[in-house]
């Protein structure tokens, strides 16, 4: 069972003779809490360290700011015996300013390679995983936030079930950035079917 401490870390150099049973996560929130529950189920023993514990979770939504393309690149995200995870890896989808798939993903990704005890296996693979996803993304924002492609989107949404199927798909995480195109291009004759249905045979969009 993780150990949990009400007060605010500071960070200072681990002892020599820190060992792979003695993990200290600064941080209970999303990404802090799946960390310390993949390794106590492996063995660790971790200590959480956090004046207000999972406090950030509220009932309603904020997209959270994300990296531009050029700090993806330079992010630096862990050293000898230490590692970012969650937001404060920068870990956040810039399109659609979620965060919590990705603290669930790179609180996997730091589990791996303390289980593996190689920490310096986490990362490269931070960066694939943003190479893959959120970094290819973050470059495309101007794009996606102009009014123009707003509009079509909303549009589309109020028209087409695929659509929104689609939307809910990249927001929770479950599709991938690098196969998105592809789906959207096998998708394309659904999205037009449904819009010019929905168009044209029904009151309302929403079916
Ligand atoms: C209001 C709101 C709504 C959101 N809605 C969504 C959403 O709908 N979908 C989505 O994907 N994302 C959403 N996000 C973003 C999402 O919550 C974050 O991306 C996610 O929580 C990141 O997890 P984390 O563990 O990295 O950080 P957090 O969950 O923010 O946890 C960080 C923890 O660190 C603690 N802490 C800070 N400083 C110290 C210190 N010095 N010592 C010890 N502890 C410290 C804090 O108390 C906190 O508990 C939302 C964020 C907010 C604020």
């Amino acid at each position: 069972m993780p150990r949990v401490v009400k007060k605010p870390a500071r960070v200072g150099k681990s002892s020599a003779s820190s060992r792979k049973t003695d993990i200290a996560i600064v941080g209970a929130g999303v990404a802090g809490c799946r960390l310390a529950y993949l390794l106590a189920g492996q063995g660790f023993e971790v200590t959480l360290f956090d004046p207000k514990p999972a406090s950030p979770v509220r009932n309603w939504a904020k997209p959270m700011p994300g990296l531009g393309p050029q700090a993806f690149s330079d992010n630096t995200v862990a050293g000898p015996d230490w590692a970012l995870i969650g937001d404060a890896s920068g870990s956040v989808d810039s399109l659609t300013g979620e965060g919590i798939y990705y603290a669930l993903k790179t609180a996997h990704l730091l589990a791996e390679a303390l289980v593996d005890d190689n920490l310096r296996a986490y990362e490269p693979a931070w960066k694939a995983m943003a190479a893959a996803g959120i970094a290819k993304v973050s470059k495309k924002r101007g794009t996606f936030y102009h009014p123009a492609t707003l509009r079509a989107l909303g549009f589309l949404l109020d028209y087409s079930p695929s659509i929104r199927a689609l939307a809910c798909d990249v927001s929770s995480g479950s599709q991938r950035y690098d196969t998105l195109r592809t789906r959207i291009k096998s998708e394309i004759p659904a999205y037009i079917k449904e819009t010019l249905f929905n168009l044209f045979f029904s009151r309302k969009g929403h079916l």
